[in-house]
């Protein structure tokens, strides 16, 4: 008789920091892999409290919640990057934090961003610091007369940005912002793009999903072509070596999504977020690998997936009322819905987005 001693599997804790849909998919992947998940965030009913039995409802800044957080969980991260620093350093004291604090304060502000994009040998938007309406008209003149004016700290989805030239009003435009800012230079791309890309602590392994097509509205993704139909074989090649480049000068420990300007004189790194990014969403019905398990793979430093396209895939945001088209979606064959559980639909907010096979590929599109 063969032997049946059992053996205890202990499950691995990952704490996740944040509970929008990024912490929501990433949670299920965790499982996927046996993983449990604990969430810390302020708010109750979220897209991950609804898949996690196991969320800290707490303030980022309540010390006694992080402590538990620490003493629970194997490996922290997080599906939103602006958690105040002072929680980030407190957690990566603990040695549990992935991607470290210093990385993740680094894109919390558009300037330590662009300094790093810069110091990774790449080329962001050019840029001018302005903190004050004469600076602002400085800034113009420098940068050919227009730009947008963008905060340094939280701005997404074109919130905190606004596109500005030397005919505006300067003083007026300025009290709208009265805060530190960057006037970035208007890039003149052909199209925008973007790669993610995982590693392992230390650097053990490093992987990239292809280059995928951004298409936006109103500064919101509506669409991703995943890959991208209009790069050749050297962009798309040198898309993933930029990313690369960029994940091991920041010593990444987990994911990182990089958006890109494709001008006609190279790539223009725009921003970077150190998370599972809406332009990976994708991955989940088109690729071997979803960005989601490969965040939980490259954090929980467990071999990573080999990226590849499995099929050529569109993804279309959801956004506010573009919900409630469930039905249209789901007798659409070939398109895999996904609704995140947010109980209100304002306009221009996520919902869920849709997964749709192409293998015929992008013409017309
Ligand atoms: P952001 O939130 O900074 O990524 O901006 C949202 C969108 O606004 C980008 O995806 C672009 O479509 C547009 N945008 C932002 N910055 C620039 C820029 N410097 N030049 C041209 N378009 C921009």
């Amino acid at each position: 008789m063969t032997n049946c001693a059992s053996i205890t599997m202990q499950p691995k804790i990952l704490g996740m920091l944040g509970s929008g849909q990024l912490g929501r998919m990433s949670a299920l992947a965790a499982y996927r892999l046996g993983i449990e998940v604990v969430g810390l965030a302020p708010d109750s009913d979220s897209p991950l409290a609804q898949v996690c039995p196991s969320v800290i409802q707490a303030d980022y800044l309540d010390f006694g919640a992080l402590d538990q957080l620490i003493q629970r969980c194997d490996v922290i991260t997080l599906e939103f990057e602006n958690i105040p620093y002072e929680a980030l350093a407190y957690l990566g004291r603990s040695g549990k934090l992935r991607p470290g604090a210093e990385l993740v304060g680094l894109t919390q502000d558009r300037l330590s961003e662009k300094q790093a994009i810069e110091r990774a040998g790449l080329r962001p938007a050019p840029y001018r610091q302005v903190d004050s309406a004469t600076g602002l008209a400085r800034a113009l003149q420098d940068l050919g007369g227009q730009g947008i004016l963008k905060t340094r700290r939280l701005g997404y989805d074109g919130k905190g940005q606004q596109r500005v030239s030397t005919a505006d009003n300067l003083e007026a435009v300025w009290r709208g912002f009265d805060q530190p800012c960057l006037l970035e230079g208007l890039v003149e791309f052909l199209w925008e793009g973007s790669v993610i890309v995982a590693r392992r602590p230390g650097g053990v392994e490093l992987q990239a999903f292809p280059l995928v097509e951004n298409r936006h509205e109103n500064h919101i993704l509506s669409e991703t072509l995943a890959p991208a139909p209009k790069a050749g074989v050297a962009l798309a090649q040198e898309a993933e070596r930029q990313a690369r480049v960029l994940a091991e000068s920041l010593g990444l420990e987990g994911l990182l999504g990089i958006e890109f300007f494709i001008t006609s004189e190279g790539l223009v790194v725009n921003e970077m977020a150190p998370r599972p990014h809406n332009s990976g969403h994708w991955s989940q019905a088109g690729a071997s690998v979803d960005q989601f398990e490969q965040h939980v793979r490259a954090v929980m430093d467990l071999p990573l997936g080999h990226p590849s396209v499995v099929c050529p895939t569109r993804m279309v945001n959801l956004l506010g009322a573009a919900a409630t088209e469930q039905n249209h979606w789901l007798s659409h064959d070939g398109a895999q819905l996904h609704l995140y559980g947010k109980r209100s639909a304002k306009e221009g907010r996520k919902m869920g987005h849709v997964n749709i096979l192409t293998p015929e590929g992008f013409a017309g599109l």
